[in-house]
């Protein structure tokens, strides 16, 4: 009778410290777990932005537009009439002294400024030609290349 006293009294308490024992390794690695997996993404997320948001985005800038703002601004020396090209597609830096006789295509009011080939802003005095590499024509030149812009 006394062992079964024992028993009776002894179960609940081992019960409840089995319980305890195994509720307390349950949430012993759930709660070291958890610290771990929060302290993670917060380094990483620190770090990455600023290591790599410098590095990807300040050279693309300055690449960019040193790049396109001279080819668009700067001037390029002018086509000569006595180059050879020039002078072989009847260039005339003044399209109204142009030779009309030779060049049976010119018509008055043609230039370069109301060519399709004008690589010039509209309104500016000079622009490239893609037949004249390298150098500029002024808007009041032609060439018997001319073919006029669409309106
Ligand atoms: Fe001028 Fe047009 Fe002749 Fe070029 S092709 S030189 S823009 S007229």
């Amino acid at each position: 009778m006394t062992s079964r006293r024992q028993f009776i009294q002894i179960v609940p308490f081992t019960g409840a410290a089995l319980i305890v024992g195994c509720s307390e390794k349950a949430a012993a690695p759930t709660a070291s777990t958890t610290p771990a997996i929060a302290a993670a993404p917060v380094a990483p997320a620190a770090v990455t932005p600023a290591a790599v948001t410098p590095a990807v985005v300040a050279p693309a800038a300055p690449a960019a537009s040193p790049t396109v703002a001279p080819a668009t601004t700067a001037l390029l020396p002018l086509v000569d009439e006595k180059d050879a090209t020039a002078s072989a597609l009847g260039f005339a830096t003044d399209a109204a002294k142009a030779d009309g006789v030779k060049f049976k295509s010119y018509a008055a009011g043609q230039n370069c400024g109301s060519c399709v080939l004008y690589q010039g802003a509209a309104g500016s005095a000079q622009g490239g030609c893609p037949l004249f590499a390298g150098r500029h024509v002024s808007a009041k030149s032609w060439c018997s290349s001319f073919a006029k812009k669409p309106a």
